[in-house]
């Protein structure tokens, strides 16, 4: 016997019992994000390595280690693990920085990392993202928050907003040194991972659950008693609004994204719904990124957050499968499937029984499905049923559909 073929570890089929509760958060991700003015876009899963390696940067966990990346020809071709980057490349391929700024733009599809699969942690994962670009406006970062907070409360996900600022890359220059020197002057404290990693990414000491490693963070040196009077300002500014909008958050010092590229406010949220995988989303400004892809100085602040842990945590009941106008039974004959065909054009939602059931199994099956009527030819005329009442009369063959679309009743 051969072997079972099997989904690849971490990647799920999406099967259709699924698509009720993704259908919804995607209806309701238009909805919220098409209403304060975002678009739609959508990059491929494919793109140049150097847009990762130069967008995410080299030193980070995805660039280092959790990349499919494979040659084609002379191109080295990465699958997305971000969203981030590539809507940067779309917004300077496309010369978008000549749009009336900020670009607002909205997204929804899959990303891919090599990653150790969990609970809420795949290969292949679907994200929602927003990025505005254009504009180092405070109240940019605020609505763009408000926007997932506001997201993540209509699919009933409660959420704990973290967030922090990382100033201007100088800044975080000089404090990167300022804590490579207080790492290096208490390193015998530190686990072995993190001492090898002070010279590569000494920020991700924070994340540290090593015991002696805590105690040496709890006292080292925080980026945000170092920024410099604009990014206070603009901090300041971005706190004041959201809450105007009423939007509760905590200030965290020690927060750090995976992601080289951010620059000023960063957040993340997270959600007690979940287990140990408890983050739904994050992001944040990155004031350097669409020219570091060689576009022109561009702003930028965005998101992201992960589809299955918004399920996950919300746990909302998926939505009732389309209920069936008509359902037809008994034979897969001209005149049945010219009825179906009919019903369907006249904007009906119509099924054909392709099953070959009996009458009874027919009956059955229309009562799962929730169809109003039911209808089977039957010599000249057809039989018509409402399954609500159970009354059931022969209809001349060209007024069933007039009288479904009547409906109730026969
Ligand atoms: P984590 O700390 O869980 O690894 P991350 O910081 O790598 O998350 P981001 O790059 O900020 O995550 O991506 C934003 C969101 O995408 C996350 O908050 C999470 O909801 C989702 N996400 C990220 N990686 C995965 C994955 N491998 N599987 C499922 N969802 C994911
Ligand atoms: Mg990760």
């Amino acid at each position: 016997m051969t072997e079972k073929l099997q989904a690849p570890r971490g990647t799920y089929d999406v099967l259709p019992e699924d698509f009720a509760a993704r259908t919804a958060l995607e209806a309701k991700a238009r909805e919220v994000l098409g209403a304060a003015g975002y678009e739609r876009i959508e990059t491929p899963a494919l793109e140049q390595t150097e847009v990762f390696a130069r967008g995410v940067g080299a030193s980070t966990d995805i660039v280092q280690k959790e990349m499919y990346t494979f040659d084609e020809g002379s191109e080295s071709l990465t699958l997305r693990p971000e969203g981030t980057a590539p809507v940067c490349r779309a917004y300077v391929e496309h010369g978008m920085h000549k749009l009336a700024q900020p670009v607002k733009l909205w997204y929804l599809g899959a990303y891919f990392r090599r990653e150790r699969p969990q609970a809420g942690r795949y290969r292949q994962f679907w994200q929602v993202g927003v990025e505005a670009l254009g504009s180092d406006e405070p109240a940019v970062d605020a609505e763009v928050v408000v926007l997932l907070v506001t997201l993540l409360g209509e699919m009933g996900v409660e959420a704990t907003l973290r967030l922090s600022s990382l100033g201007t890359p100088a800044t975080r220059a000089a404090y990167r040194d300022e804590l490579q020197a207080y790492l290096r002057a208490n390193s015998d404290r530190l686990s072995a991972e993190v001492r090898e990693r002070i010279d590569l990414n000494p920020l991700r000491a924070f994340d540290a659950d090593h015991p002696g490693t805590r105690e040496v963070m709890a006292g080292a040196p925080k980026l945000l008693d170092r920024l410099d009077a604009s990014d206070r300002e603009h901090f300041d500014e971005v706190r004041r609004l959201l809450d105007v909008a009423g939007v509760r958050y905590v200030v965290d010092p020690t927060l750090v994204r995976g992601l080289d590229y951010y620059t000023r406010t960063v957040f993340e949220v997270t959600s007690e719904q979940l287990g140990a995988q408890s983050g739904v989303g994050g992001g944040g400004r990155y004031d350097g990124l669409v020219e570091e892809l060689g576009g022109p100085p561009t702003p930028g602040m965005g998101w992201a957050a992960g589809i299955e842990r918004i399920l996950l945590a919300g746990g909302r009941a998926p939505g009732a499968a389309a209920p069936v106008d008509l359902y037809v039974a008994l034979g897969m004959g001209e005149t049945e499937f010219a009825l179906a065909h009919e019903a369907r054009r006249a904007g009906l939602r119509a099924q054909l029984d392709l099953g070959g059931r009996s009458m009874k199994g027919a009956l059955k099956q229309a009562n799962r499905l929730g169809a109003r009527y039911v209808a089977w030819v039957d010599g000249a005329g057809v039989q018509l049923r409402d399954m609500e009442s159970g009354e059931q009369r022969e209809v001349p063959r060209d007024e069933v559909v007039r009288n479904v679309l009547r409906g109730p009743g026969l």
